[in-house]
């Protein structure tokens, strides 16, 4: 099955539907009946931690269309915990969710980053635009 980030079908053999199913490890950071939080493969830096649904979305289209109030609130919370988890909720960090192809999101399964540990700066990756 193919899929295009942000729009397409779910594709269940993506790697974070792997690593739910347990089929793949990961560094669990934080997990209750609708989230699973885990280390970023490749941290770009000192904190870097993504939160992911258990439910099968794509992306924020899906996820805001179709997602229950309660997997919603507990996205939202699981973040808050991981920041206070991983040291950095007084620090501060920042939370990104890249989003279908312009938002270069490479796994098609909605996750959110949560960056930190050292300041980072105003922006990231995003050029003015030429026209
Ligand atoms: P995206 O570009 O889709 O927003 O981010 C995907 C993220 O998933 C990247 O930061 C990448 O390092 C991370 N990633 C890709 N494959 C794996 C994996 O197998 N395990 C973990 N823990 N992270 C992964």
């Amino acid at each position: 099955m193919t899929s295009k980030p942000g729009n397409a079908a779910y594709d269940p053999t993506n790697i974070f539907a792997r690593i739910l199913r347990g089929e793949l490890p990961c560094k669990k950071v934080y997990e209750d009946d609708h989230v699973l939080a885990f280390e970023d493969i490749r941290p770009l830096l000192p904190v870097h931690v993504l939160v992911i649904p258990k439910g099968a979305y794509v992306g924020m289209n899906d996820f805001t269309a179709t997602a229950s109030g309660d997997e919603i609130a507990a996205l939202y919370r699981a973040v808050g915990e991981v920041a206070r988890l991983k040291g950095v909720a007084d620090s501060g960090y920042r939370i990104i969710v890249n989003n279908g192809v312009d938002g270069h999101q490479e796994v098609p399964h909605l996750h959110v980053h949560v960056l930190g540990g050292r300041k980072v700066g105003r922006m990231v990756g995003v050029q003015p635009a030429a026209d």
